[in-house]
């Protein structure tokens, strides 16, 4: 069987609003496949894995950030090298911040990232909360949950993964959320985001593929095909919910 190298970062201190289950949807895709998922759950001091097929890390509170921004610095130029090569990346919220340059949290204090993405991200007073719908060029209408004090901007000009329809996304001004840089992708939706949008799914099973066994297009499965069905109603009955 193809096996397929999952990473699962610091999910002991960023997961929220279900953020783990973007790594339970990927391995249960992958399976549907016909790959082996193989997922390494990594924390701080944790062995890194040899081989790394695709990168997964949620959201957090600012404490949880302050807990592993020292070990994710020690991890920085192994991750930055992967996203250069190519791997498929999703960050979430917190982690999206932190593969940024900065957060500046509300009490003042800069959490380092690692600089995957250009931006930063400072703290403000207005609390971003609620149902965050988007209309993202590759992979359609996106929707999920955000919930954040930090506002995100670019740095210096960048594909954000979609134009908001409704709600906040990177912050109060630009109308945009996430971004995307080769196959990494940031963004402020949790949900988990992958059980309303499929497409962005197998996307990372795609480009995951690609690096490893170089073909992008992915062998069609009847499973997933009506589980897809569904997620589409998701997708629909929650674009419409009021934030
Ligand atoms: N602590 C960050 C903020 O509030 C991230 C929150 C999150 O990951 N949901 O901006």
């Amino acid at each position: 069987m193809r096996r397929i190298d999952v990473l699962s970062l610091y999910t002991n201190d960023m997961s929220f609003y279900g953020d783990m289950g973007n790594v339970l949807i990927i391995s249960k895709r992958l399976s549907f496949y016909g790959f082996e998922p193989v997922i390494h759950f990594y924390n701080p001091g944790d062995s890194f894995p040899d081989h790394v097929d695709m990168v997964f890390g949620g959201g957090g509170q600012d404490s949880g950030q302050k807990n592993i921004f020292d070990d994710l610095q020690k991890r920085g130029e192994k991750l930055r090298q992967l996203a250069s090569q190519g791997v498929p990346m999703l960050m979430i919220c917190g982690m999206y911040q932190l593969f940024g340059k900065y957060f500046l949290t509300n009490s003042g204090k800069k959490i380092p990232g690692i600089s995957v993405f250009d931006v930063y991200t400072e703290a403000t007073l207005d609390r971003l909360i609620g149902n965050l719908v988007e209309e993202s060029k590759l992979f359609g209408r996106l929707v999920g949950f955000e919930n954040h004090s930090g506002q995100t901007y670019f740095s210096s000009p960048l594909h954000p993964l979609g134009r908001v329809i409704s709600g906040g996304g990177n912050n109060s001004k630009d109308k945009v959320d996430g971004a995307m840089v080769n196959n990494a992708i940031g963004t402020y939706l949790h949900g988990p985001v992958l059980s309303k949008n499929p497409k962005l799914a197998d996307f990372l099973i795609g480009k995951a593929q690609l690096g490893r066994y170089g073909t992008e297009k992915l062998p069609s499965s009847p499973v997933l095909s009506r589980i897809d069905e569904l997620a589409a109603k998701g997708n629909e009955v929650a674009s419409k919910r009021p934030r």
